[in-house]
């Protein structure tokens, strides 16, 4: 059998890499080096469950995250080790296609825009959010997106911590430490550039920023997760990106997109991948949309309650599986007790 995948980057590699220990494939990729679109933050656990050792690579480890409420409560989760990696990117995505060349794919530098010359027995579209192809076979993609922006500066931050401040409607803003800067974003439903421009001149209020020079500045879309869309054809199947494998809480989509991948090459590719992943795709966007429909004061809320049971997290949490923290957390007869208690106050924006 022959496969082709169309689209070089992270989940198209993961994905050549899984179908090359069976048959030939082929990686079709248009860019000489892919364009960064990401803030190249990957949980330790998510790579294990890859099976990916990139950590040589990495430029900074992650032990825990600050959440910083609209109405300017804080909330701390310390995992005590390293909890994520920091990538560069464009380096991550070599050394991945690196591993697919390795495991036997060979690499074309080559747009694909007509599938009918393709031979192969497997098309496997990686394509990321390019969705042109979809549109000309007319297969189902996302319609619903994030619109990221981010610079990369020279901020005070503490480099063992990412922060996340619900200051975006629909989102958050984020500082990941990488070396001696730090990549500094959000992502919004409109133009997320004013948003960003207003949390700069809200850091350089408190003095964080080091230095105005931006040594970087990354465009890009995220697409909304939708349980709905079909992405197995037969002969052709989505991934990643191209397939709205994406966590809807955070926009992070190469773990669970990698998990897909690992499936690109089964006969039942979509019921290998919703029976592994797609209980943890919905419980993200079920939190996003209930995220999305809180007044400030109510996060403001939720967040302290997260705050007093923030053990629970930093034991059991996984930046990931959603779920672990929820079942943890469910479990816990106290947080059940406290969240009866804001209950009423929540409802008010839920009904
Ligand atoms: C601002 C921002 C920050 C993000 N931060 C994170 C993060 O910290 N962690 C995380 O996990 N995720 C993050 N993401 C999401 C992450 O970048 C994507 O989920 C990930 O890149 C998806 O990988 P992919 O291989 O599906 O698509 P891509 O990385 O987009 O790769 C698709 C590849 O296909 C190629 N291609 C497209 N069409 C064709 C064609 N017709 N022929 C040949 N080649 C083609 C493209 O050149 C590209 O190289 C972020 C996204 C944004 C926008």
């Amino acid at each position: 059998m022959t496969i082709s995948v169309i689209g070089g980057g992270p989940i198209g590699s993961i994905a050549a890499v899984s179908c090359s220990k069976f048959d030939s494939v082929e990686i079709y990729e248009e860019h000489k080096e892919q364009p960064v679109q990401c803030s190249g933050l990957i949980s330790k656990s998510g790579l294990e469950r890859l099976g990916i050792s990139a950590e040589k690579i990495a430029k900074n480890r992650i032990r825990g995250a600050r959440f910083f409420s609209p109405l300017g409560g804080m909330f701390e989760i310390d995992g005590k080790q390293t909890k994520a990696h920091v990538f560069d990117r464009s380096e991550f995505d070599s050394f991945l296609l690196n591993l697919a060349i390795d495991s036997g794919a060979k690499f074309l530098n080559k747009r694909i825009d007509d599938i009918s010359n393709l031979k192969s027995d497997r098309i496997i579209l990686a394509t990321g959010t390019n969705y042109n192809l979809h549109r000309k076979l007319g297969l189902d993609m996302p319609r619903e997106f994030l619109i990221g922006a981010q610079y990369e500066m020279r901020v005070e931050c503490d480099k063992d911590f990412v922060e996340l401040h619900f200051n975006v409607p629909g989102f958050f803003s984020w500082i990941i430490p990488v070396e001696d800067y730090a990549r500094v974003g959000l992502c919004a439903r409109t133009n997320p550039v004013p948003y960003l421009d207003k949390f700069l001149q809200e850091l350089d209020e408190k003095g964080r920023i080091l230095s105005k020079n931006i040594l970087n500045k990354n465009f890009g879309i995220i697409p909304v997760y939708n349980p709905k869309l079909k992405t197995d054809y037969g002969r052709l199947i989505t991934v990643g990106d191209a397939a709205g494998h994406v966590k809807a809480t955070t926009g992070g989509g190469i773990v669970l997109g990698g998990i897909a991948a690992k499936f690109s090459y089964e006969k039942n590719y979509e019921v290998k991948w919703r029976s592994e992943i797609g209980r943890e795709l919905r419980l993200h966007l079920f939190i996003r949309r209930f995220l999305d429909r809180l007044s400030d004061k109510n996060l403001d809320r939720l967040l302290s309650v997260l705050a007093d049971y923030g053990g629970i997290i930093e034991k059991r949490g996984d930046m990931d599986i959603a779920s672990k923290s929820i079942i943890a957390l469910a479990k816990n007869p106290k947080f059940i007790a406290r969240l009866m208690l804001e209950m009423p106050y929540l409802l008010i924006d839920l009904i």
